[in-house]
């Protein structure tokens, strides 16, 4: 079935200037924000500029420079946290909520960077 994106979710009217963000980082492709609702020290959530709802609809749609600038993004967030275990930092997780099952509040991707205290273990 074919992704149908709605353009009157959050985080488009974020990207579009409608609603105010914490802004972290910004680059061609791609934006990263504080999380309004932060569950760790460092909640920060990356989103593509591009209409996708989830991962596997950017996998599969967006362009290989979409694609290279939101995972570099993500990687450079890390690291200015100053929490990527190679720099020294004490680690983070990713998470990337898709559709019901994982209660995927907001429909356009976004990866939850979470960091700055132990966060346990997920899946036990
Ligand atoms: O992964 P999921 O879709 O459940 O997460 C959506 C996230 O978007 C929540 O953590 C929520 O706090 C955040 N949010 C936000 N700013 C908004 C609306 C939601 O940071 N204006």
């Amino acid at each position: 079935m074919p992704y149908a994106y709605d353009d009157q979710n959050i985080f488009a009217k974020i990207l579009r200037g409608e609603i105010p963000c914490g802004k972290v980082m910004e680059t061609e492709h791609t934006l990263a924000f504080h999380d309004i609702s932060e569950q760790a020290p460092h909640h920060v959530l990356v989103i593509p500029k591009g209409p996708y709802v989830c991962f596997d609809h950017f996998a599969t749609e967006a362009s290989d420079a979409e694609i290279i600038d939101y995972t570099r993004t993500i990687g450079a967030v890390c690291k200015q946290l100053g929490i990527e275990p190679g720099e020294g930092g004490d680690g983070y997780r990713l998470i990337a909520n898709a559709g019901r099952d994982a209660v995927q509040e907001v429909p356009h991707l976004h990866v939850h960077i979470l960091g700055g205290r132990p966060l346990g273990r997920m899946l036990q």
